[in-house]
């Protein structure tokens, strides 16, 4: 990997880590090998490839990517974030605790509630906005503290470090979801994370066309760990979508400045608009986490949520009601999207502690003209004031 230095930028490393031109014909992109098997020179030896569950080239050039752009020494990457997270939990064991932050994806929500509850992991949901919290009410049986930041939907931001902190005095270990920053905005691992998990889905494959998950660590035992569960559980990616992956994460800095400038944008009009109650956004001077905002990310990124001050009903006919928002789940793709979480992706925390209000809207900012923007929400907004 000649070309890959840690030194190297960002966007650099983009390109570049991982994606030297291929060895036979000098194709400059990482080719798709859509193979299931490689041949062997002898009995017992083979390439450093033998069976694609196992491992693909095209693969490991995202492996090798995705690693460079968290900082990270370690790579896994999975068919989904869900196979992604499933794949870090199964590490628990029988009686192991959870604390899973209260404002988080609801797969992720849903996964640890209906699925390793009934093999004997227990969970809590925490306010992590105060890691004193978190200290003060630790439970011995705890061995991971899984956190996101800012939050889906709610947009919260929680201190990295102070929380990784608390986990490693007390012995555990903490998991930062980094989906909605993405390693562009923000590197939990420099500030003390152990495990990144990300859903590829959204930001880092960026054009909504491709599922995709991925965990970056620097730590070499869960690392071989994930990697020998990779394999023995099999949720891995196909070739093609390691592709569409890496083409993707290329232009991954240029997409987060300008998802990051719209959506600024589109708090303007929020912050002065009567049918709004409330603007959730990380970069507002009035939000709660604007100073570890501030400190821990490098902008603020694309996810907007507001509530509507005329209620449910409202809040509903504004999603629906949109040109260029798209109504639909997911987020960070280059078009922008709009939804209900109460109704659409926090349908599954319904009557939970991970409960989302339901006069809240969700956005994913895209990268569209932010006049256009600005424009087809204020229109929706004036219908309902
Ligand atoms: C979408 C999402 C996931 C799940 O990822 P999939 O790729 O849909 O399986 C996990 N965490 C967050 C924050 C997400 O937005």
């Amino acid at each position: 990997m000649a070309v890959d230095q840690p030194t190297d930028g960002f966007e650099t490393r983009a390109l570049h880590a991982g994606q030297d031109p291929e060895q036979v014909t000098g194709a400059v992109v990482p080719p798709v090998f859509q193979t299931s098997t490689f041949a062997q020179p002898a009995v017992g030896e083979h390439t450093g490839y033998e069976y694609a569950r196992t491992g693909n080239p095209t693969r490991t050039a995202l492996e090798v990517a995705l690693a460079a752009l968290e900082g990270a020494e370690h790579g896994v990457a999975f068919a989904s974030g869900m196979a992604a997270s499933d794949t870090v939990l199964r590490r628990l064991e029988p009686g192991d605790h959870i604390v899973l932050g209260d404002d988080a994806y609801g797969g992720t929500f849903r996964l640890i509630n209906n699925i390793y509850t009934g093999h004997g992991v227990k969970w809590s949901p925490a306010d992590l906005t105060d890691p004193a919290v978190l200290d003060a009410h630790w439970n011995p049986a705890t061995q991971v503290v899984w956190l996101e930041t800012p939050t889906n939907p709610l947009l919260t931001v929680i201190d990295i470090a102070a929380i990784a902190e608390v986990a490693h005095k007390h012995g555990a270990k903490c998991v930062v979801d980094n989906t909605f920053a993405s390693p562009y905005l923000q590197q939990p691992l420099v500030l003390g994370a152990d495990l990144v998990v990300h859903s590829t889905t959204k930001y880092i494959g960026g054009h909504s066309d491709v599922v995709g998950g991925f965990v970056a660590t620097n730590d070499d035992e869960w690392a071989a760990d994930l990697r020998y569960l990779q394999n023995a559980i099999g949720a891995v990616p196909g070739p093609q979508d390691c592709f569409l992956t890496l083409r993707g994460l290329k232009t991954l800095a240029v997409r987060m400045d300008r998802h990051s400038d719209n959506a600024r944008a589109i708090v303007d009009l929020l912050g002065d608009h009567p049918a709004v109650s409330h603007v959730l956004y990380p970069g507002l001077d009035g939000h709660p986490g604007s100073g570890v905002a501030k400190a821990q990310m490098s902008d603020f990124g694309g996810m907007v949520s507001f509530r509507v001050a005329a209620g449910a009903e409202a809040a509903k006919k504004v999603a629906a009601s949109t040109r260029l928002f798209t109504l639909a789940e997911s987020l960070g793709g280059v078009e922008s999207l709009i939804e209900h979480p109460g109704a659409m992706t926090h349908a599954s925390a319904a009557g939970s502690p991970l409960e989302v209000p339901d006069d809240l809207v969700r956005l994913s900012v895209g990268i569209e003209t932010a006049a256009d923007l600005v424009a087809d929400l204020a229109h929706s907004l004036d219908q309902i004031s």
